[in-house]
């Protein structure tokens, strides 16, 4: 699943290429046709990101309103300038952008395909101020309260790794991010959330706040630091499809990067889960 850096990417991405623009929509796949009705002759005025969920704001037309999308496992999204493919596989959602009132408007043309997301529907603002309100403090929003998302694991006997992962106590959080902040930290992943202390709870939110940053940058997860480089290290490049340079995710069976300690999974809250049992004491 996309974590919280892909979607801020989207959310940016889509207001470069369609915000200010008229929207005509259409559902090919036919699950999506009255919303996609009422967001025809629609402005794209702005996109947000909260956690793993993405907003589009529209105003005028017929409905508008704000279309929320979440990818869950399995959903994509593809964009492209100019006139639109013609439809292939099961699109939820086709939006082609343009022609602005604008001078030049042919330039900005541009086409979003949305396919088998987990949500795709429009909310109200009373709803879409639900949707935040049920979510956690998100790393990569100015908007974050970490104290209250750190008060909520200090009060709470779950493990550290399914706490970071609740999406209720820290938004954007997922599996990678959660394993690899707590490998960084020197923290094992089992222990209880009430033995981490407000000082350590401040240090692992403002490295997710950094390493987010740096995924939304590079548009892959890297946690590494310099001197655990492949180039510092003299070592192979990680070769895996979730890409970047990590210390313990999907690394079960090497050896860690620091101490040379096998790197041990195990099932945590129904996830995998990661860690150095060296640099990681229970
Ligand atoms: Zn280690």
């Amino acid at each position: 699943m996309p974590e919280g850096h892909t979607i801020h990417r989207l959310a940016a991405h889509h207001h470069a290429v369609l915000g200010g623009a008229q929207v005509v929509a259409t559902s090919p796949q036919g699950r999506f046709t009255a919303g996609a009705a009422r967001l025809t002759g629609a402005t794209l005025a702005a996109t947000e990101a909260y956690g793993k969920h993405l907003l589009h704001h529209y105003q005028g037309g017929p409905g508008g309103g704000i279309l929320h999308v979440h990818l869950g496992l399995y959903g994509t999204v593809a964009d492209g300038p100019g006139q639109p493919p013609a439809p292939v596989g099961q699109i939820r959602l086709r939006l082609v952008g343009g022609p602005a009132a604008t001078a030049g408007a042919a330039a900005r043309q541009h086409w979003l395909d949305l396919r088998g997301p987990a949500a795709c529907e429009l909310l109200t603002e009373a709803e879409a101020d639900a949707l935040r309100d049920r979510l956690g403090a998100d790393p990569l929003r100015d908007d974050a309260d970490p104290d209250t998302a750190g008060g909520r694991i200090r009060r709470s006997a779950r493990p550290l790794g399914a706490l970071l992962l609740d999406q209720t106590i820290v938004a954007g959080v997922g599996l990678v991010y959660a394993t690899e902040v707590l490998f960084r930290a020197g923290i094992a992943p089992t222990m209880p959330g009430r033995r981490l202390t407000a000082d350590q709870w401040q240090r692992i939110w403002a490295d997710l706040v950094t390493l987010m940053r740096i995924g939304v940058r590079r548009g892959r997860i890297d946690t590494v630091r310099d001197e655990h480089l492949p180039e510092a290290m003299g070592r192979a490049p990680r070769n895996d499809r979730h890409g970047g340079e990590v210390y313990v995710y999907r690394r079960a069976g090497q050896p860690c990067l620091c101490c040379g300690a096998t790197v041990a999974a195990g099932v945590l809250a129904a996830r995998n889960t990661y860690w150095c049992p060296t640099c990681q004491p229970g």
